[in-house]
């Protein structure tokens, strides 16, 4: 990490953020990550991002993976300076970037085809039914100029009757023709119920998950890994940043970035750290659409510093403190309040891609699957009942006709 003499005392920082705003102190001290980690990887040729086992499949993966959810044709060098510091575990789907962020890496892999067997692939289908997900994976697989997948995701999944027999069997074939290694299903609602019921099967290799500071400390949630970790599912964390970075309008949130530049890291280096601290997750699968982001994740990756027991309790508090800003993905809690007329969940991350994480071109995708019918009767729903259950306290009403005025 930073050395001492660039680290600002929490004064320091607090004292200038008041002068010139807290985003430029945390862009200086992103920069100083920036410098330390470039040098860090020219001066140490060895030493790379660790890896994990995943599960019981035998394979190892980096701790860092590299999210596709960029433009990557017109970013090749991010796959390869990611590849020369050790991320090999590289995430894409059928519909990122409506096939382009795919296309890139077919790119990649047909410049630089050696490095193919380098890297632990993941790609999803958004079809759930076996015709559709065989004709999305023999797009993936020309799309990125490989013969295999080495893992397969059926993507966004909310239940388990979305993964059933039919699944299965699919799977199986897919392994028999060497076209899949592994096989599995990312996961951003009810994730605990789909967790737990995967515990119980023998088929399901890895689950890609939303994961982070705000959920790792629910009961439910810890069951739920644990259930999967002794069945030696491998687990993939995404959505780390629990809802985005620090705002700057609020004590808490001050306080909060105070605390970490302080020990020399950003907030957002403190939360992937965070997750990190959890040896049941194999991966933390990041967006990292520029040389910046990757270097600052790639620095906390390779600093072997964990979080203290005081952070951790820290980054607690302030989850409990700003929980009614976050969607937990419980939309069966939600959405049965209301006849399931609205989903909730599914807008609740339209709005935090659109909002948090400034992923306008998945947002637009999101936006596009939402019916009009839907859109038309956001603003006049009565949200009441689903709010009053809601264990995040989240005002479903006003953020649901919030997303009226944004989709219309
Ligand atoms: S709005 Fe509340 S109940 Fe609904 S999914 Fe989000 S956190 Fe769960």
């Amino acid at each position: 990490m930073a050395s001492n003499d660039k680290r600002c005392s929490r004064r320091d920082f607090i004292k200038t953020a008041g002068a010139t705003g807290v985003g430029a102190v945390l862009s200086q001290h992103l920069m100083q990550k920036d410098a330390s980690a470039e040098t860090a990887a020219k001066t140490s040729k060895n030493k790379t991002v660790p890896t994990r086992p995943f599960g019981r499949t035998g394979k190892d993966v980096s701790i860092l993976s590299l999210g596709g959810m960029f433009d990557i044709p017109a970013n090749q060098i991010i796959l390869k300076l990611a590849l020369q510091l050790g991320i090999t575990y590289w995430d894409t789907a059928h519909v990122y970037g409506g096939g382009t962020s795919e296309k890139g890496i077919g790119k990649y892999f047909k410049k630089t085809p050696a490095d193919r067997e380098k890297i632990f692939l993941v790609s999803k289908s958004w079809a759930k039914d076996p015709e559709g997900m065989t004709n999305q994976l023999e797009t993936s697989l020309k799309r990125m100029n490989t013969d295999y997948i080495d893992l397969y995701f059926l993507h966004g999944v909310s239940s388990m009757k979305e993964v059933g027999s039919e699944a299965r069997k699919w799977a199986e074939k897919a392994k028999k023709q060497g076209k899949i290694k592994l096989f599995g299903f990312s996961t951003h609602q009810n994730m605990e119920d789909c967790l737990m019921e995967t515990a119980k099967l023998d088929w399901i290799d890895g689950i890609m998950l939303t994961y982070n500071f705000r959920l790792m400390h629910q009961n439910s949630m810890k069951e739920a890994i644990q259930a999967c970790t002794e069945a030696g599912i491998g687990l993939t964390a995404m959505k780390t940043q629990g809802g985005g970075s620090v705002k700057t309008d609020s004590e808490k949130e001050l306080h909060m970035a105070g605390r970490f530049v302080q020990n020399g890291y950003t907030d957002k280096q403190a939360k992937l750290k965070a997750v990190w601290e959890d040896k049941k997750i194999a991966s933390i699968c990041s967006q990292m659409p520029n040389s910046t982001i990757l270097m600052s994740n790639i620095s906390a990756a390779l600093d072997d510093t964990g979080l203290s027991a005081k952070d951790m309790s820290f980054l607690k508090q302030y989850a409990l403190q700003t929980c009614s800003g976050y969607c937990a993905g419980c939309a069966s809690v939600c959405e049965a309040e209301i006849n399931n007329s609205v989903p909730i969940g599914d807008i609740m991350r339209y709005l935090m891609y659109q909002q948090h994480y400034g992923e306008h071109d998945f947002a637009r995708e999101m936006q596009d699957k939402i019916p009009g019918d839907i859109k038309k009767v956001l603003a006049s729903t009565d949200f009441s009942a689903a709010e009053r259950k809601c264990p995040q306290k989240m005002e479903i009403g006003k953020l649901m006709k919030k997303a009226s005025r944004i989709l219309a």
